[in-house]
Formats: C-alpha cells, sequence, structure tokens
C-alpha cells in the first residue's frame, strides 16, 4: 500500500484525500491543517489522522476537540509521497522540507513551474513525470485546455490555438473574491499567462490565450478556437473528443444551456459535491471550417485536477504506465458520463453515436432528416477519404 500524506486541507486537498482513499494500492495515512474549521471535522469524520501544518496551532485543535497526531514534519517523514494543496506560493515554501525527507511531492498548478522538474498532465505527458521526484499537476484552466489539445493534436496535428477564458471570480467559498458586478478583462495583458502554462505541457505549441473575470463561481467557460493541420469535419473531432474518457460532449436535447444546469446535472447524478471531473464540451457547439475548429467547454474548477493528481502518484512512483492508471483512476472514481449518465436512467438516447455504433445497436439506416443522418453521413464521408471506418459503412448505409 503506497502511503499518502496530503498537506492542505481546502478546496482541492479534500477532494484529493476522498480521490486517494478510493485507489486499490493506495491509503491516506494523514492530513496536514493550519486551523480546526469545519473541514477539520470532515477530515475526521473522514477517518483521516489529523496533522498540525504549524505546530505552535495544535492547541486550538484540541480546544476544538480533535485529535492531532502528530506535527506536520511526521507526516512527511512517513508518507510514501505528499501531496501539497496549500494556498498558491506555500507549496514553494514546503519544497524543502517533503526534500529534507526524501518524500517525493507533488505541488498544485498555483506554484511557479519551477517548482518540480516536470508539469503535469497525465493525458498529455504521463510518461515524462516517470521516477521523477515531484511534478507540478497545472491548473484547472491548463487541464481543460491539455485534454482537448492532446487528441487533436495526435489526430490531426494542432497549428495554433486561440483560446478565450471566461473565467469564475472565485469558488463558492471564496466569499472576498470577486467581482460581484463587473466583467473584467483578467489579466488585462494579452496574451494572458495560460498561454505560458499550456507551453509548459506542449512546449512548442502557438497558443494564444485571454482572459476574463465573470461574477460566477460555478465553473470555467472556454471559448476556442484551434487551427488544425489537415481539413476536418465537426462529426469526425466530436467522435474522437467523445471517445476521450475524461471528456463529456453534452448532447443536445438534455437542456444543459449552462453552466447552472451542467452542476445541477452533477448533483443529480450523485457526484460528489457535485463534482464535474470531465471537460464539458457542448457538442453543437463544434464546428469546423475547413482547418479551423470552434467548440465551447466548460470547466469545473474545484474538480478536473483530482484525478490528475491521482494520476501523478502512479507516475511520479513509477507504479504503472499511463493507460493504465488513467483507466484506474477513472474506474475507482466513476469518471466518465456515457450516452446514459448516471443516476438519469437509460432513457436518454445518445444522439451522437459513432457510424459503427448506429450500425450495431440499430441495424437500420437512420431517418433522412434525422441529426443522426446527418452526421452520419458527414462521418461517412471523412471515413471515405481517411479510410478509417469500414468500407461496408460507405456502401451498404450511406446513400451519397
Ligand atoms: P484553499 O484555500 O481552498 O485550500 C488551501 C488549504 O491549505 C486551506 O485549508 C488552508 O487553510 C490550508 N493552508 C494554508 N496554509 C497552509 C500551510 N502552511 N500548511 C498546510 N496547509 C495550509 O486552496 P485551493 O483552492 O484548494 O488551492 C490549492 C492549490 O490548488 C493552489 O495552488 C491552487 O492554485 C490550486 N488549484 C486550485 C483550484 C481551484 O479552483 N480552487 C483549481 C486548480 C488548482
Amino acid at each position: 500500500m503506497i502511503q499518502v500524506g496530503v498537506n492542505g486541507f481546502g478546496t482541492i486537498g479534500k477532494r484529493v484525500a476522498d480521490a486517494v482513499a478510493v485507489q486499490p494500492e493506495m491509503t491516506v495515512i494523514g492530513v496536514a491543517k493550519t486551523k480546526p474549521n469545519f473541514e477539520a471535522h470532515t477530515a475526521g469524520e473522514r477517518g483521516y489522522d489529523m496533522y498540525a501544518a504549524i505546530p505552535e496551532r495544535a492547541p486550538l485543535f484540541a480546544e476544538a476537540g480533535i485529535d492531532i497526531d502528530g506535527p506536520v514534519d511526521e507526516l512527511v517523514a512517513a508518507a510514501d509521497i505528499m501531496i501539497d494543496c496549500t494556498p498558491s506560493g506555500i507549496g514553494a515554501e514546503n519544497r524543502s522540507l517533503y526534500h529534507s525527507y526524501d518524500t517525493p511531492a507533488i505541488f498544485q498548478g498555483g506554484e511557479s513551474p519551477d517548482i518540480a522538474p516536470v508539469s503535469f498532465n497525465a493525458r498529455a505527458n504521463y510518461s515524462a513525470a516517470r521516477g521523477a521526484d515531484a511534478a507540478r499537476v497545472v491548473s484547472c484552466n491548463t487541464t481543460g485546455l491539455s485534454r482537448v489539445i492532446a487528441p487533436l493534436n495526435t489526430a490531426y496535428g494542432v497549428e495554433r490555438v486561440t483560446a478565450t477564458l471566461v473565467r469564475r471570480g472565485g469558488d463558492p467559498s471564496q466569499h472576498s473574491r470577486g467581482p460581484i458586478n463587473d466583467i473584467l478583462p483578467n489579466p488585462i495583458e494579452i496574451p494572458s499567462h495560460h498561454a505560458r502554462d499550456v507551453q509548459t505541457i506542449f512546449e512548442d505549441l502557438d497558443i494564444h490565450t485571454m482572459g476574463l473575470k465573470v461574477p460566477a463561481t460555478l465553473m470555467h467557460v472556454h471559448a476556442l478556437n484551434i487551427r488544425l493541420k489537415s481539413d476536418v469535419t465537426a462529426a469526425h473531432v466530436r467522435q474522437l473528443l467523445k471517445d476521450e474518457s475524461r471528456i463529456y460532449i453534452i448532447p443536445p436535447g438534455l437542456g444543459i444551456d449552462g453552466a447552472g444546469e451542467l452542476k445541477d446535472f452533477a448533483h443529480d447524478a450523485g457526484r460528489p459535491r457535485g463534482d464535474l471531473w470531465e471537460n464539458c464540451v457542448w457538442g453543437e457547439s463544434i464546428a469546423t471550417r475547413g482547418r479551423e475548429l470552434y467548440l465551447y467547454q466548460a470547466i469545473h474548477q474545484e474538480s478536473d485536477v483530482i484525478p490528475e493528481n491521482v494520476d501523478a502518484i502512479r507516475a511520479l512512483l513509477d507504479m504503472t504506465d499511463g493507460t493504465t492508471s488513467i483507466e484506474r483512476t477513472n474506474q475507482t472514481l466513476g469518471v466518465g458520463i456515457g450516452g446514459t449518465p448516471t443516476g438519469l436512467g437509460e432513457s436518454i438516447q445518445d444522439p451522437y453515436p459513432s457510424a459503427s455504433e448506429w450500425a450495431d445497436q440499430t441495424h437500420e439506416f437512420p431517418p433522412p432528416d434525422s441529426l443522426a443522418y446527418s452526421l452520419l453521413r458527414e462521418e461517412g464521408e471523412w471515413a471515405y477519404t481517411s479510410q478509417t471506418q469500414p468500407e461496408w459503412l460507405i456502401r451498404e448505409r450511406l446513400p451519397v
């Protein structure tokens, strides 16, 4: 059993601890906190041993009725790996602590990239982190962008990315952040720092980002324009992204028109804390014009990096390859929303079946006026040129 310690038990830390706790080969040996707030009680209820991040504050925990198992140093000494989930900049202060005990450490996206030899996204560069003594799981926005760029780059080649990031002003618990009633270009400088962050994963990528902040706490929304290296159809991109386990293609017909409905959807589906670990891409927004691809996606800032942290543990400790780790994390957490989302029964039909799924499921050709027909036709035409779909599909199913 891999002994995992979590330093900082806030928005990210508590989710990371719960995700680690359900991994078959890992156990949470303790979490470190600075103050005995409600989250400290949550940790106790979850059965996590509590360590004092600031030893002089240990008496405050005793006064609140919370047992302290020792100072954070003892947690670091006992752990096989530490996940630092402290606020931006504190991770850098903690780095020497982990180093002094030779304990590998995972840092979060708020830290500067030079805190670790590798910035990490499981889909894009798992193998680069294998055996490293530290890694930085990139920010929520960079994680969301990397998950889209990686498969597009492999399938078609990416020439240039232009991304407008409409960012939530703060998390639900961050009452001191804003704006309350404003729309801020943020940062005002263009390109925003997000482009540089994505380049920590895709070194030579031509990427330009612009950021805004809005009075919302729910999610970020990205408006993407990606110039690919080959002509594609929207249907083919949709299928490519649909096959990605950490991307959910929102089907039309569910009435999910914004981040609020997405969050309700996650709560209805029984997701812990209403988390959406997946990029949520509006299927109808995927549009192409020659080599230009456009889409909208929503990113749940509090949770998309959680499966990445679990994978980063396996990478640093060189426990398995990326594909196996991603599959195991997905399966244990329940990542991946299919055509019949958890909690919503079997009644929802996937309006974006691949051509072969249509053939397997229906054994019929869709009616000519249906959305499925146009998608199938588009996909079939692409298949004809790319020859990635069986020839019978074109011959027997597509009366062009
Ligand atoms: P948070 O403020 O919700 O949680 C941080 C926790 O660390 C708090 O419980 C705080 O009391 C505790 N803490 C403060 N100083 C500490 C110390 N010296 N030792 C131990 N614990 C300490 O912050 P968060 O949102 O969880 O962010 C953590 C990291 O994750 C940051 O680098 C952030 O940039 C990154 N991140 C945040 C989000 C997000 O949307 N919240 C998304 C992706 C990445």
